[in-house]
């Protein structure tokens, strides 16, 4: 298939037949249909200006977009907004004030319950309480804190004065603290004693106090929340939450800010190599998460219950954890903890309790409940459940599946949304009223975005091929800019298709014979093999499409003979872990040739992986993404590179010793 255009194409390997449609009663009632897509195909701009006046502006817009400075956008420039105020005080204003914003559950089972009047009030103390400080609207705050409601008045607050906010994750270490409060020049950081993990109070602020007492840190104060009770060492730079907060007016006229008023930092995954500072800024910004968190969620704010489980330390959580839906008037679940604290059932046991309607997770969170077994979802009702999401890899076709018959049971809708740290919102995504959804596809373009998959020219390709994922007109929630360094966005995102205009986003994608979408995976991971271009993803995908295969990944090794030679490593489901536990080392080879004989009928000869590893865990982020570039370290026998950004750094201890046992059928 690649004899014509050798450069041009990722062989598109799996094919998926199933489809879903949504009910015929769910569409009757979806807040989108099918017109959405040629209103705005007819007039992007037009599009986006009707979803930015969803917001409450403070001075209207008469300029949408303007990119006559490439590659920087931006947006509805003219216009003035306070994002806090679009996320609180209006559905005071318009009778919302009793309404529940955030149903928030601690992980030692506390819990708090904040109406929207409640969270104008919390956010005013908070604004008010920064001020004090003596920040003034320009200024960077880093927050380093847990899921705990503080978090999100800190972030409103800091929106409400035109601070911009940089969340930093509360698992990072005080070096990643450190570099990034650096960076971003941060005057204030806002942190807690501790946090609660797997059922114990740790500490979070001994981080922070190592990160600034660095000789010339830009950090003139710390505000610290109690919230664990561990006793913290203290010094002149710190103050209570509760001291400073607790005491403010609840008082605070919002102004008006430019819709191009920064609005926050934040670092990428960091999943290929350094973390980017990425600068998002407000209108824009607001209008697509509003807008995507409303079209794609199919949002009821009068009767829904929203659940994203993402920290707020990743973008999820910063557009459907705070401004997306909050912008929305929507009630929703804000949960500190772990799912399996105290049991593997905490999230359905949280999903009955409130009774969630739209649920919003990650791909490997959901093989981590395959792996954990179906019978833990049994036990819980799950009937309040409408809409599924996903978000940060793809999600294979039987993941997929067993998401929507074990957590859906078979009625809910499921979105898979493409998007990134970078373009702030949703890309791509089906709407769960109107498309007819295949296993493990994201299917399309939201309507207003301009995505398309071109081969090494620029060219679109055609139904079943693949290629690369570029957008090809900016967009309202794009990155303004990398953080202090212009030259990187330029370099990183615009230069591999310069010519064309083109934002390259560094992920491979194909179109089926029915034009569907699928994400294949960062295109610096496709393997190559005697000549094909073969995604990482479609060998997983048929990996875990095995019954004993919860999750796997697969990287390209060096090979004398193909060029690359396929390496796949596989986490397997509860009962075939026993069963190979019991079997010894002939029930571990009989299992891994049946799994390359597996992935040969599914998708071919050329996809056979070379060797398979079966392995208790796998190298991932903070946000859960398989690190395939240290597997590939692995597979080749090369020292590992950085592992900073790595969950637990001793996975790779466990998998190299794996290998050295010669677990593999060569
Ligand atoms: P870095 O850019 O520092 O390497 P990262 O790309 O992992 O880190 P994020 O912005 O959190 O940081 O992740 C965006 C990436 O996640 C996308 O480029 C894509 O590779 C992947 N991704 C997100 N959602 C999906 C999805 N629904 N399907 C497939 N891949 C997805
Ligand atoms: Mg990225």
């Amino acid at each position: 298939m690649n004899e014509q255009a050798p450069e041009a194409a990722l062989s598109n390997l799996l094919a998926e037949d199933r489809t879903f449609p949504p009910s015929a009663e769910f569409a009757a009632a979806a807040n989108l249909t099918a017109d959405a897509y040629e209103r705005a195909e007819a007039d992007p701009e037009a599009w986006w200006a009707e979803q930015a006046r969803r917001l409450s502006w403070s001075t209207p817009f008469t300029q949408v977009l303007d990119f006559s400075d490439a590659p920087h956008a931006t947006w509805f420039a003219d216009g003035k907004l306070n994002v806090a105020y679009n996320c609180a005080d209006r559905h005071v204003e318009a009778g919302n004030g009793d309404k529940v914003a955030i149903h928030w559950e601690g992980e030692p089972g506390d819990a708090r319950t904040i109406t929207y009047s409640q969270l104008k009030d919390e956010v005013s103390k908070t604004a008010n309480a920064l001020l004090s400080l003596g920040l003034n609207a320009g200024d960077r705050v880093a927050i380093y804190l847990p899921m705990i409601p503080e978090a999100v008045f800190s972030m409103l607050a800091c929106a409400r004065l035109g601070l911009a906010h940089s969340v930093i994750f509360g698992g990072f270490s005080a070096e990643a603290l450190r570099t990034r409060i650096a960076d971003a020049s941060a005057r204030l950081v806002i942190t807690s004693d501790g946090q609660y993990r797997r059922g114990s109070a740790v500490p979070l602020k001994a981080a922070v106090d190592d990160a600034v007492a660095t000789e010339g840190s830009p950090v003139e104060h710390v505000l610290v929340v109690n919230r664990t009770g561990l006793d913290v060492a203290w010094t002149e730079k710190d103050i209570w939450w509760h001291d400073l907060v607790d005491e403010q007016s609840t008082e605070h006229v919002p102004e008006g800010f430019p819709a191009e008023q920064p609005l926050f930092i934040l670092y990428t995954s960091g999943t290929t190599g350094k973390p980017k500072g990425i600068l998002h800024t407000s209108g824009g910004y607001l209008t697509q998460v509003a807008f995507t968190h409303h079209a794609v969620f199919d949002l009821k704010p009068e009767t829904d219950v929203f659940w994203c489980t993402a920290d707020i330390g990743w973008v999820t959580g910063h557009s459907y954890n705070v401004y997306g839906p909050l912008a929305n008037g929507a009630t929703e679940v804000i949960y500190e903890g772990t799912p399996n604290t105290p049991d593997e059932g905490r999230h359905w046991e949280i999903i009955d309790k409130y009774g969630v309607t739209i649920y919003y997770t990650a791909p490997t969170l959901i093989r981590t409940f395959m792996k954990w077994g179906a019978e833990i979802p049994a036990r819980y009702k799950l009937d309040s459940l409408r809409v599924l999401g996903s978000v940060g890899e793809s999600i294979n076709p039987e993941a997929w599946m067993w998401y929507r018959t074990h957590i859906g049971h078979d009625r809910c809708p499921i979105v898979d949304t493409w998007w990134q740290t970078e373009t702030g919102a949703m890309m791509i995504s089906p709407l769960p009223g109107v498309t007819a959804t295949k296993p493990g596809s994201a299917m399309r373009a939201l309507p207003g975005i301009a995505a398309q998959i071109v081969n090494d020219e620029g060219v679109p390709v055609g139904h079943g091929e693949g290629g690369y994922l570029v957008i090809a007109k900016p967009w309202p929630a794009m990155l303004r800019t990398i953080w202090g360094d212009d030259e990187r966005y330029r370099d990183t995102y615009w230069s591999r298709f310069a010519s064309h205009g083109y934002y390259f986003a560094g992920d491979g994608a194909k179109y089926d014979s029915d034009g569907a979408l699928w994400l294949l995976g960062r295109v610096d991971d496709v393997m190559n093999v005697s000549g094909h271009r073969i995604s990482t993803t479609e060998v997983e995908s048929a990996l875990v499409a095995h019954p004993s295969v919860a999750e796997a990944a697969v990287v390209g090794a060096n090979d004398a003979l193909t060029g690359q030679g396929i390496v796949a490593f596989v986490i397997l489901r509860g009962d075939a872990t026993a069963r190979v536990a019991d079997g010894g080392p002939a029930a571990g080879e009989t299992l891994v040739a049946e799994l390359r004989k597996h992935v040969a009928t599914q998708i071919g000869p050329i996809a056979r992986p070379r060797q398979i590893m079966i392995v208790p865990e796998l190298p991932k982020t903070r946000s859960g993404k398989i690190m395939r570039r240290l597997l590939r370290d692995v597979a080749e026998n090369r020292d590992l590179g950085d592992v900073t950004t790595l969950q637990d750094s001793a996975v790779m201890g466990l998998i190299t010793s794996g290998l050295s046992t010669g677990k593999s059928d060569a």
